[in-house]
């Protein structure tokens, strides 16, 4: 645990705010309530707070604003790592993790989301009414953390990103009013925030448009790791020619020999093909049959209720310490295939336990007119290369590796192309947001300018 300055007159000024859900340094609860789901991050705020309800949010930033101390809201803190790069002393973390749940309009196809509410929640209320939810890889992300900074799902390729899907924003700004933002309501905070994510206020609530979806042809393929030369190929092929109603990811994967994983994971080096594909089962069939082909070890792919999208990925089910990187490739010719395999391929000892190439194109490319700050991304596909980091040291190495791997696709990286949600590194301005970088800083200063909220990504 990092030390932390003890508790400040500022924060002091906080005590008593929500019983038993203000923690100050040195008090019991401190250490546990600052801890995010990414546990390699190591935050030290002045305080952390953990409202459930939107009166208690707005007592919290009145009571920080005029104590002099900024605010940082986070949920699950998949992306502690962001925050864990700023000076937090001053900072109150704002902690929604307790403050969720979900209302469905069947009719409008609406999901009504309490702001720290995770997507399992929503992929479950959605599917009482024969809906899916815009969801990523993992149920135990945040949905406004995910949605807000472009959120990449399995469905994207037919549908685009998450946050093209958001109807509405409930947020609490600098000066604790409860502000709604639509199409028709504070349009400017609502193109803002669409892309701008914590930077405006504390979201307390937001409203999607659900997916027409009761179950998905899903699931997996798995090789072991000498495939993975050819596997790599044919799937980039597969990508090529897939229509835009298919979404897949590609993944190196190493497994340590622990008793608690599966037979066909534990100590082995294995390739995956995942992903979800909206056709009949025949056509999904016929589309997945040049991967088939191959003669994958396990293939779960069939159809399946879709909250049952969130297992496809194996993403871990606790929180786990990790360091990641990112680019955007724009390509996949055999050259830069080479070049990822001479990483992590067969015979290489990488220090990644994930090396995973997203299939991006079809709707994630697409500009919507009405869109906000981020509404499309550039690129064929996106690096996420992902290393365990349950020490300072096993962090530094892993972040190395991870930083190999980006660095040798750098011939085929697309400069100026990111999705937020994968980058664990700050970026801010128009690195981060291109051309709606500048208006998003003009945003900012118009609507919080004393700078108040601290968000993983700045826009000014
Ligand atoms: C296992 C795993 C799988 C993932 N899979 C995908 C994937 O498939 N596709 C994809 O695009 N991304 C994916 N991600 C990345 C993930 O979307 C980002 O880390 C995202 O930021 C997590 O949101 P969160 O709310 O859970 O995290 P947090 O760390 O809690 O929040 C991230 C940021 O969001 C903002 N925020 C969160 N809640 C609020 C709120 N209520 N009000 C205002 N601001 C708020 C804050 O600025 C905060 O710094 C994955 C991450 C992990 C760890």
């Amino acid at each position: 645990m990092t030390d932390v300055t003890p508790a400040s007159a500022e924060a002091e000024s906080l005590r008593g705010l929500l019983p038993g859900r203000v923690f100050l340094p040195g008090d019991p609860g401190y250490d546990e309530a600052r801890t995010p789901w990414n546990t390699s991050a190591q935050l030290a705020p002045a305080a952390v707070v953990v409202p459930v309800s939107v009166a208690e949010v707005q007592a919290v930033v009145r009571t920080a604003v005029s104590a002099g101390l900024r605010i940082a809201p986070m949920s699950t803190g998949h992306a502690g790592a962001l925050l864990a790069a700023s000076d937090l002393s001053g900072t109150v973390l704002v902690r929604l993790s307790g403050f969720t749940g979900v209302t469905v309009d069947p009719e409008e196809k609406i999901g009504r989301v309490v702001g720290g509410t995770v997507w399992s929640e929503v992929a479950a209320a959605a599917a009482l009414f024969g809906l899916a939810a815009p969801h990523g890889s993992a149920g135990n992300v945040g949905v406004v953390g995910f949605t807000l900074s472009g959120g990449v799902s399995f469905y994207g390729r037919e549908y685009g990103l998450a946050v093209n899907r958001v109807r509405a924003v409930e947020l609490v700004t600098a000066d604790g009013i409860v502000q709604r933002v639509s199409s028709h309501e504070n349009a400017d905070l609502f193109w803002a925030i669409r892309g701008g994510n914590g930077n405006f206020g504390i979201v307390t609530a937001i409203e999607l448009e659900l997916l027409p979806h009761s179950d998905v042809y899903a699931g997996m393929l798995l090789w072991d790791l000498d495939r993975a030369p050819d596997v790599m190929r044919a799937w980039r092929d597969f990508t090529q020619n897939t229509p835009k109603s298919v979404t897949t990811s590609f993944r190196v994967m190493s497994f340590p020999p622990l008793p608690e994983l599966p037979p066909f994971l534990a100590g082995r080096n294995i390739v995956v093909v995942d992903g979800a594909i909206l056709e009949t089962d025949d056509r999904a069939s016929d589309l997945l049959a040049p991967l088939r082909a191959l003669a994958p070890e396990v293939d779960t792919f069939g159809r399946i209720p879709a909250p049952a999208l969130l297992g496809v990925h194996m993403d871990p089910l606790v929180p786990t310490p990790s360091v990641s990187d990112h680019c955007m490739l724009g390509e996949l010719p055999d050259g830069a295939i080479d070049a990822f395999l001479a990483r992590v391929g067969p015979g290489t000892n990488s220090g990644l336990m994930i090396a995973e190439l997203r299939q991006l194109g079809g709707a994630f490319a697409e500009r919507v007119p009405d869109g906000g700050a981020i509404s499309s991304v550039d690129g064929a596909y996106a690096l996420f290369a992902i290393a365990v980091a349950p020490t300072p040291e096993a962090a530094a190495y892993g972040a190395e590796a991870a930083a190999g791997l980006r660095s040798s696709l750098t011939p085929w990286s697309l400069p100026g192309s990111l999705l937020l949600t994968f980058t664990e590194h700050p970026v801010g301005g128009a690195d981060a947001y291109g051309h709606a970088g500048e208006r998003l800083a003009d945003e900012a200063v118009r609507l919080d300018p004393l700078q108040v909220f601290t968000a993983g990504h700045g826009i000014r």
